[in-house]
């Protein structure tokens, strides 16, 4: 049995777009961007917007295999990781916003 393969086009900043390509094998994923982030090995919205089921940007015609694509990520290698990123980029989000409210309350409090 031949592994499933997805491919997406993706409108991002170049007038190119660019093409995510995603497969499985077992419980693991293998994603591909040809976007400059991407093809570096660093992190890039393009892939991970598909496997949140997030079809912004994309031109190609298949936008119903973006629902596969995210079903692919229950019980994946990469599940728990991209689980645990969203809980930080949570927490991060609150920590700015207490800090700015903080820094305002100082700042003011110095004035006095
Ligand atoms: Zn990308």
């Amino acid at each position: 049995m031949t592994n499933p393969l997805f491919t997406f086009l993706v409108q991002g900043s170049s007038p190119t777009p660019y093409k995510v390509k995603f497969t499985k094998a077992g419980s693991n994923i293998s994603a591909f961007c040809t976007c400059p982030a991407g093809l570096n090995g660093q992190y890039c919205k393009h892939r991970f917007r598909i496997l949140d089921g997030d079809s912004t940007g994309i031109i190609s015609n298949n936008l119903e295999d973006v629902k596969t694509v995210a079903s692919w990520m229950t019980g994946s290698d990469i599940e728990m990781p991209i689980k645990r990123m969203k809980e930080l980029e949570l927490n991060l989000k609150k920590i700015e916003a207490e800090l700015s409210i903080i820094k305002k309350q100082v700042s003011k409090a110095m004035r006095d």
